[in-house]
């Protein structure tokens, strides 16, 4: 099939390298024309495990391209694919000028019957608003589809080459089946609905393994009171067919461009049609509040007196395997403690560029790996789950902290490990050691 792809971001250009990878013809566009450049020269803009490597042997079979010219890839394909952002808005909202921008665009440069496929997450009745829009523009014909992206960042190419289901929503047969026959190669589990109930199964996804999150971290600060540890307690609901041991891990929140967007953006939905989400809405607060406890747990080791204390954060990504820092719970802990008078010195193996992006390069020492981090600081915190953390020796730690104070907001350690040390040792919702 001949594919166009709009947005060559995390979505996009995997979805693009991954449907090329599957014999297709695919174009990606982006209007952003750095990040063409950079694609036709062979690299990739974004970090994310694989995807180069795909990229690369597809361009090589002919099968991938990468333009910023959006009409000329609308005029060579039969599906076009919308991977635009819809980040939020201020209210939490989300934002649907980059889509609606991109529907005229394709509109005006149709020239016969389309298939336009919204990838992006988008409210409920959003396709509908589009296929309006973009009727109003042309005297072609085309079908609507909703196909709502699963895909998670640093494991993107699997999830996009073995996904646990395809939804496919759409009213056309026609659209359908050719909907159908493109996915069939990925997945026996797909789903054929209509397009409303395609646009809220995104959201009921991400609302409800968001709302697993806040729960076992509510389980865990429990736990620390009680004298219970969150990871047997998790492993112990997980075994129950009926929970499952996925996104029962207590830490410091989730983050990144997707459940604080899609959570808050399905508030904002229901309060449209008078409905208060008061679940959902404790989820989120639940998971605003989780940051702070690295804060909380500073503050008691410190009597409170947080000013001109040293600390080392490792890592700022918002999880690991990705360079994304969107909604990362670093920003907000780094603000806080800058604001508070703290010396912080940072590392992310990745991400490090893209957060001093978003919050500036001043306030913060930058260091090169995760020892030079460590050094001279009064105490660790350690924010992201990256393996070269996790790999750290921690005697040869110790010896270069201030204090042998650490502050695991991931559970990445384990008692035996801090064996032969003289960590004070804080994780969430496990009991602390010394
Ligand atoms: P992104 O910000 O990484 O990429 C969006 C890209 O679209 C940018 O490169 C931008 O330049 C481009 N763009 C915007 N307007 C354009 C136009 N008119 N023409 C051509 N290009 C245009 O976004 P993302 O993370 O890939 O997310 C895209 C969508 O997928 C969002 O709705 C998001 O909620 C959803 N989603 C994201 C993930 C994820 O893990 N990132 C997972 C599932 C769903």
């Amino acid at each position: 099939m001949n594919i166009a792809v709009i947005g060559t971001g995390y979505v996009g250009l995997v979805s693009g390298v991954c449907f090329a990878e599957l014999g297709n013809r695919v174009i990606c566009v982006d209007k952003d024309t750095r990040k063409i450049d950079i694609l036709n020269s062979g690299g990739i803009p974004i970090y994310e495990p694989g995807l180069k490597e795909l990229s690369e042997a597809n361009r090589a079979a002919d099968r991938l391209a990468f333009t910023s010219d959006l009409p000329g890839a609308v005029r060579q394909s039969d599906i076009i694919i919308l991977a635009v952002g819809t980040p939020p808005l201020p209210n939490g909202e989300a934002n649907l000028s980059y889509i609606e921008e991109a529907a005229l665009e394709i509109a005006e440069a149709m020239n016969g019957y389309k298939i336009i496929v919204v990838k992006s997450t988008v409210p409920v009745g959003t396709n509908e608003r589009l296929s309006d829009l973009i009727r109003r523009r042309t005297k072609h014909l085309f079908d609507s589809v909703s196909l709502p992206e699963f895909l998670r960042e640093g494991s993107a190419i699997k999830d996009s080459l073995q996904p646990d289901r395809i939804i496919i929503g759409v009213d056309s047969p026609l659209a359908a089946d050719t909907m159908v026959e493109l996915h069939k190669p990925l997945t026996e589990q797909i789903v054929v609905t209509d397009i409303r109930s395609a646009e809220m199964i995104k959201y009921a996804s991400n609302a409800f393994l968001a709302t697993k999150i806040s729960f076992i971290n509510e389980i865990a600060n429990i736990c620390e009171k009680v004298g219970a540890d969150v990871t047997q307690v998790a492993e112990g609901m997980g075994y129950d067919k009926r929970i499952g041991p996925a996104y029962l891990k207590a830490g410091i929140g989730y983050g990144g461009s997707c459940f604080p967007k899609d959570t808050r953006a399905l508030i904002q939905i229901a309060g449209h049609v008078d409905y208060d989400f008061k679940l959902l809405r404790s989820v989120v607060e639940v998971n605003q509040g989780q940051r702070f406890n690295v804060i909380r747990k500073l503050e008691t080791i410190f009597g409170g007196e947080l000013q001109g204390r040293t600390v080392a954060v490792w890592g700022l990504a918002f999880k690991p395997n990705t360079d994304d820092v969107r909604d990362s719970p670093a920003l907000e802990i780094i603000q806080f403690l800058v604001e508070n008078g703290v010396k912080v010195k940072a590392h992310d193996p990745v991400a490090m560029g893209n957060f001093q992006a978003l919050f500036g390069k001043e306030g913060v020492e930058w260091c090169n790996d995760a020892l030079e981090t460590a050094q001279g600081a009064d105490a660790l915190c350690l924010l992201t789950e990256w393996e070269e953390f996790a790999d750290v020796d921690l005697k040869q730690l110790q010896s270069v902290l201030n204090r042998p104070i650490l502050i695991d907001g991931r559970n990445v350690f384990e008692e035996e490990d801090l064996l032969g040390t003289n960590f004070v040792y804080y994780s969430v919702g496990r009991p602390s050691l010394n």
